[in-house]
């Protein structure tokens, strides 16, 4: 199939793809990876009458390490954040979790916030970003706003970016001493979208008292969630089996998950529950390997 006719822009630099956005508005849409748009657009399920192509943008592609985390530009290739050792060291969670997103070949053209920018509901790096309390920054003619995780997937492949507002940077916060990180997920077929999944982070004390607990879920809800039930009955309790049994069985109570050909709500409940229980095991593992516990 071949998408319907739109016209088409190459900008060379952020201001001038701003400049384009604020124009054109409804009309356009921003084309990063086009792993997405792009199939959108030949079954006709998207009709830009306009295309942003910003990938000769290139001071959009980025990974810094700054003190509070890690800045990543919007442009910035999945499999950019798949090969940066500095991802790898200081973000174990984003860099377990990207060897998920689709194949190579994908990943070596979607971008990061492209994936951020689609919101898709099975996506891994919204839950991502959500897990560590991250955030974004989004420029438009009005300047630029800091929109947190859990303000920007509102629903499925719905954000809170305004349509002149362009992704332009997403935020990974580091974690503290003593946090162990997992993900986990299950798909039909490798490199499938997941049928579920689970982000999980758990700080713990010197006491083994845990002191910060993240379940952030995908595929189990119209957006990725974070199960407050579930990291209620971590936080403030020593760390154990029967203090992970708790949540998991939290986890999967607190679901509203949508049934499709692929599984129904009862399943995808399911499959969230023992997910959680297994990614909460690990990261429990790895946060008493670092504290030496
Ligand atoms: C076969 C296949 C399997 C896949 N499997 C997975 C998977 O398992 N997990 C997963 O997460 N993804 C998967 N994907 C999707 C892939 O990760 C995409 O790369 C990603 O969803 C979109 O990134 P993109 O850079 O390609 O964005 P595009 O397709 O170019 O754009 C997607 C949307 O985001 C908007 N957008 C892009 N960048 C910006 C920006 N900077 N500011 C504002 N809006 C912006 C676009 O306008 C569009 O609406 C798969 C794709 C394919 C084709």
């Amino acid at each position: 199939m071949k998408p319907a006719a739109f016209a088409y822009y190459e900008p060379t630099t952020k201001a001038e793809a701003l400049e384009l956005l604020g124009e054109l508005r409804w009309g356009a849409k921003v084309l990063a990876g086009g792993q997405s748009l792009v199939p959108m657009m030949n079954m006709r399920l998207a009709k830009p009458e306009a295309i942003i192509d910003i990938n000769r943008v290139k001071e959009l592609a980025y990974i810094k390490e700054a003190e509070a985390g890690l800045m990543i530009g919007a442009l910035t290739r999945q499999r950019a954040i798949e090969r940066s050792r500095v991802v790898k060291k200081r973000s174990p969670l984003l860099a377990e979790a990207i060897l998920f997103v689709g194949h190579p070949p994908i990943r070596s053209r979607g971008s990061v916030g492209g994936s951020l920018a689609h919101a898709d509901p099975a996506a891994e790096l919204p839950a991502v970003l959500l897990a560590l309390d991250g955030w974004v920054h989004a420029t438009g003619p009005s300047g630029t706003r800091r929109i947190p995780a859990a303000e920007l997937f509102v629903g499925p492949l719905l954000t809170s970016l305004q349509p002149d507002e362009l992704l332009t940077e997403a935020w990974f916060p580091f974690l503290p001493p003593g946090t162990g990180t997992a993900f986990l997920e299950v798909t039909r077929r490798h490199g499938d979208f997941a049928l579920v999944g689970v982000a999980a982070c758990l700080t713990i004390d010197q006491q083994g008292i845990c002191t910060r607990a993240a379940v952030a879920l995908l595929g189990a809800g119209e957006t990725q969630v974070r199960s407050a039930q579930a990291e209620a009955c971590l936080v403030g309790y020593q760390m154990d089996g029967q203090a992970i049994e708790a949540a998991a069985a939290a986890a999967m109570a607190s679901l509203e998950p949508v049934g499709d050909i692929h599984g129904s709500p009862e399943y995808r409940k399911q499959v969230a529950g023992v997910l959680t229980r297994r990614a909460l095991g690990i990261a429990w593992g790895r946060a008493r390997r670092r504290s030496q516990l």
